[in-house]
């Protein structure tokens, strides 16, 4: 047994009371909490800094590990999506299995136990199945045609399933609305809603993605031409991409990544939805060289978490670096909230609150030693 106590103790929501320590077992299980005064004081292994709950990296790619420094930053969005389109295949399924395995081992040395990972092949399959942390799977699926969106569902399941042999747990995500039809996004929402798993898309990462749904030139053209994909047929709803969708998605576990461009209007009209809004700030910048306005979301109380994206367009998958990006631009934010962003609200928008993002006794879901100093958030080690 092994009783920790820490400068503070976070338990995934709030701070404990400053007389709280906690009685851990040889592999990491919670087995109390209780006051000090109970304790022999010798006992105690005293850190200095905060301890928490293990990290939720709501937002990753494994599988884009080997495009690491492949690809130029600050093109906007869709220059990046052709360079990731055309250099992903560029390298054997060795290098690519060699550059996730690393990523997945940095992640678990950064303090991150659960990810919220998107996967379009699977390559990173096997990879998942054998790390210490555990993945929620989204199989990502793209196809803006309508007439296509039942044969890609069902490619869909057929990946689903073959990630479920893995002994891996999974769900389907549309990519995107610009990539998704509605009619898509639609089969893979009540899919999800019937089987209670999580929902994820990327939502207003550009400021291409908003003029293309209010019907105006965008990149987004351009990137359907570079493709040779005809869309003549699609008929701007001059609306927000966020807006155009926002009805057909689950009431629950549902993750909107990015929200880079998302307006005040399109924040008070997703209240009618229970809205995980997971933010990717180095990404951001690293695409668009832009980050949200994350005050709107905080003025109006909404659930936020963080992910790290992929190494294609991060130079790490580390969660203090993207909170410490978040500390920066919104110094109103409060320690707390952060925390939380990184533990509890990330296990919530992934449906795993039972097992990670908070301290459960009976339960191991990891011990981070962190450390807060002036807009910055850094990772000690692992405690369990
Ligand atoms: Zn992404």
């Amino acid at each position: 047994m092994r009783i920790i106590s820490a400068n503070s103790i976070f338990n995934g929501i709030n701070f404990l009371s400053q007389e709280m320590v906690l009685i851990i077992d040889d592999f990491g299980i919670l087995k109390d909490i209780v006051k000090k005064t109970e304790i022999q004081s010798s006992e105690i292994e005293h850190y200095d800094g905060i301890i928490g709950p293990g990290f939720v990296n709501a937002h990753c790619h494994l599988e884009l590990s080997h495009l690491f420094c492949q690809i130029k930053p600050n093109q906007g969005l869709i220059e990046f999506i052709k360079q990731v389109m055309t250099k992903r295949n560029n390298f054997n399924r060795k290098a690519q299995e060699d550059s996730a395995i690393e990523a997945d081992f940095k992640m678990w040395e950064s303090g991150i136990v659960a990810v919220g990972d998107i996967s379009n092949v699977n390559s990173s399959f096997k990879i998942k199945a054998s790390s210490k942390i555990y993945y929620h799977t989204f199989i990502e699926l793209i196809g803006l045609n309508p007439l296509q969106s039942e044969t890609i569902f069902e490619k869909g399941l057929t990946l689903l399933n073959e990630l479920e042999n893995y002994n891996l747990i999974g769900s389907l995500a549309p990519h995107s609305p610009y990539s998704s039809s509605k009619l898509l996004i639609n089969k893979i929402a009540n899919y999800n809603s019937l089987n209670n798993l999580a929902f994820s898309i990327h939502n207003q990462e550009s400021e291409e993605e908003t003029k293309f749904f209010a019907g105006k030139s965008s990149d987004i053209d351009d990137l359907f031409t570079y493709l040779n994909i005809d869309i003549n047929w699609f008929n701007p709803p001059k609306i927000s991409s966020l807006l155009s969708y926002l009805d057909i998605i689950p009431n629950k576990k549902s993750l909107l990544v990015h929200n880079t461009f998302c307006r005040e209007e399109d924040i008070i009209a997703s209240k009618s939805k229970f809205i995980n809004w997971c933010f990717c700030p180095s990404a951001n910048l690293f695409i668009e060289n832009t980050l949200p306005n994350y005050d709107l979301f905080l003025n109006h109380n909404q659930n936020w978490c963080l992910g790290t994206d992929s190494l294609a367009s991060n130079q790490k998958l580390d969660l203090c670096f993207e909170a410490s990006i978040l500390l920066a631009k919104s110094p109103l934010i409060s320690i707390e909230s952060i925390l939380k962003a990184l533990t509890y609200n990330g296990a919530m928008a992934l449906g795993i609150e039972d097992k990670f993002g908070k301290l459960i006794i009976g339960k191991n879901t990891g011990l981070n030693l962190i450390q807060h100093s002036d807009k910055q958030l850094n990772f000690i080690k692992k405690i369990a």
